[in-house]
């Protein structure tokens, strides 16, 4: 069992605004905005970075380009998008469980 802050959301001790679900990622808001739209793709097994991935985990990434597509079809003002990943503290990645920025609305200057 992880103590990060993104396994505690995933089992429900810690409140977040769910955006979106799957059976393998959740999609919620980030607490801290940087655009008008900001939610991060989140697989629901915890996996540090994509440097420490396995190689049968890789399958995250298609499903993370799938919903990608589905939030740009779906949510108002967010057809045109960025995703953004940081992988690894010195890239900066502060929650060390692998996920995705899904940014949009005013992309200027985010992220
Ligand atoms: P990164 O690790 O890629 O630098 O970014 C982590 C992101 O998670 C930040 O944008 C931050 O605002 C967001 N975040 C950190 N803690 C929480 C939380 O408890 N709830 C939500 N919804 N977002 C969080
Ligand atoms: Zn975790």
């Amino acid at each position: 069992m992880q103590d990060c802050v993104f396994c505690k959301i995933l089992r429900g001790e810690l409140a977040s605004e769910v955006i979106a679900e799957t059976d393998d990622i959740i999609v919620i808001k980030d607490i801290n905005p940087k655009a008008p739209i900001h939610f991060l793709i989140i697989p629901r097994k915890h996996m540090n970075d994509i440097q420490s991935m396995a190689h049968v985990d890789f399958f995250y990434g298609s499903k993370i380009f799938a919903m990608a597509y589905h939030l740009s079809k779906t949510i108002p003002n967010a057809q045109d998008f960025k995703l953004h990943v940081n992988s690894g503290k010195t890239a900066g990645q502060i929650v060390m469980h692998l996920h995705v920025h899904f940014i949009a609305g005013k992309l200027e200057g985010a992220l």
